[in-house]
C-alpha cells in the first residue's frame, strides 16, 4: 500500500501584523495510504481544520509540502491543479452553511460537474444526480427540493453526494458528524464506510474527540496547538496511549458497556488550550501537562517512533534521556 498523500513538515502561519504570528499548523508530517482512513483528532483551535484546508489547497501553505499521487501540489501547473481538484474533495462540519440555500439539491450536486465539464448533456447530469442521491441513501424525489427542507443528517448526505459528484479518490471530512444528533452520527459514519468500500475512497477524517473516530479510522494522529503529538494505529492508540494529552482525551470517553466497571481515573486538564499566537517554546503541552518536567519548558520534544508505527512527541519517551519515569508509570 503506497502513500496516496504525503504531508511533509507542513506549516500554515497567519500573520496578524505587529510581529504577531498565528501558528495554526506548525510542522506536521504524516502520510495516508490508498484506501485508508486517517483520523486527526484534537480540540477546536488545534489547527486540524486549517491543516485539512491547506492540504486541499484552500489555503496556501507557509512551509513544507503536500504530495498527492507522487506530485507536489504546490508545483502543479494550472491544468494539473484543475485535474487534482477533481480527485480531492471536502465534506464540511456544517452541511447547512456549505449548501447554497437558494439552490435545489439537483443544482447543488450538479454544479461541480458543470464546472469540470463532466457529462455533456443536462439529462446525463440529472441521471448522475439521481444515482448519487441513491448512493447516499436519498432518492430522486429529493432532487428539486431545497436544503432547508431536510434534516441535519439528510443535509450532510447531500454534502456527501456533492463531494462524490466528481468521482474523487480522496475526501477530507472536516468534523462531518459533530453538528449532528448522536443517533444520526453512526448512520453517517456507516454511510461513509460503505461508500469507501464501494468506491475505493481514501479519507482524512477530522474529529474533535476520540469517541467516534475509532470506528472509522485505521490510524489516528492526535493534534495539539498546531502539532501532531502522537500517531499510531487506531486500536493501538486506545490500548496503549503514550502522550499525556492522548491519555487525557481517552479518559474523557465513557466505556459504553454498562457491565464493565469504569475504574479509570478521569484526567482533568487544567486551563485552556493556549493561544497559537506566538506560542511558547518547549513542549506545546507544557502548560497543561500533569507530568510536566523541567526539560519540557525549554526543549521541544522530538517526533520519534517509539515502537513500530507508533510516533510520539514527548520527553517521557526520549530514548536519549535516562532520568524520565519508566513507561508503566507514565501510562495511565
Ligand atoms: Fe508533558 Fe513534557 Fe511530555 Fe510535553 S514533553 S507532554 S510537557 S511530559
Ligand atoms: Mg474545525
Amino acid at each position: 500500500n503506497e502513500a496516496l498523500l504525503e504531508v511533509n513538515h507542513l506549516k500554515k502561519h497567519f500573520s496578524l501584523g505587529k510581529g504577531q504570528l498565528l501558528k495554526a499548523v506548525d510542522d506536521v508530517s504524516f502520510h495516508i495510504k490508498k484506501g485508508e482512513t486517517f483520523g486527526i483528532v484534537g480540540e477546536s483551535g488545534c489547527g486540524k481544520s486549517t491543516a485539512g484546508r491547506t492540504i486541499i489547497g484552500l489555503y496556501d501553505r507557509t512551509e513544507g509540502e503536500v504530495v498527492f499521487e507522487g506530485k507536489n501540489i504546490h508545483e502543479m501547473t494550472k491544468k494539473e491543479r484543475f485535474a487534482f481538484q477533481r480527485k480531492m474533495q471536502m465534506i464540511f462540519q456544517d452541511p447547512y452553511a456549505s449548501l447554497n440555500p437558494r439552490s435545489t439539491v439537483r443544482e447543488i450536486i450538479s454544479e461541480p460537474m458543470e464546472v469540470h465539464g463532466l457529462y455533456s448533456t443536462k439529462k446525463e447530469r440529472l441521471e448522475r444526480v439521481y444515482q448519487l442521491l441513491e448512493d447516499v441513501g436519498l432518492n430522486r424525489d429529493h432532487a428539486n427540493r431545497y436544503p432547508h427542507e431536510f434534516s441535519g443528517g439528510q443535509r450532510q448526505r447531500i454534502g456527501i453526494a456533492r463531494a462524490l459528484s466528481l468521482d474523487p479518490e480522496f475526501i477530507i471530512a472536516d468534523e462531518p458528524i459533530s453538528a449532528l444528533d448522536v443517533s444520526v452520527q453512526a448512520q453517517v459514519v456507516n454511510l461513509l464506510k460503505g461508500l469507501q468500500k464501494r468506491k475505493g475512497l481514501t479519507y482524512l477524517f477530522i474529529a474533535h474527540d476520540l469517541s467516534m473516530v475509532k470506528h472509522i479510522s485505521d490510524r489516528i494522529g492526535v493534534m495539539y496547538l498546531g502539532n501532531l503529538v502522537e500517531l499510531t494505529e487506531s486500536a493501538n492508540l486506545y490500548k496503549n496511549p503514550l502522550h499525556p494529552y492522548t491519555q487525557a482525551l481517552l479518559s474523557a470517553i465513557p466505556i459504553p458497556d454498562p457491565d464493565i466497571e469504569d475504574k479509570r481515573e478521569r484526567i482533568i486538564l487544567k486551563g485552556e488550550l493556549p493561544s497559537p499566537i506566538n506560542p511558547p517554546g518547549g513542549c506545546v503541552f507544557k502548560t497543561r501537562c500533569p507530568l510536566v518536567m523541567d526539560v519540557c519548558s525549554t526543549i521541544k520534544p522530538e517526533w520519534q517512533e517509539v515502537e513500530k508505527n507508533h510516533f510520539v512527541a514527548c520527553h517521557l519517551y526520549n530514548k536519549s534521556r535516562t532520568d524520565g519515569p519508566p513507561r508503566s508509570q507514565a501510562a495511565v
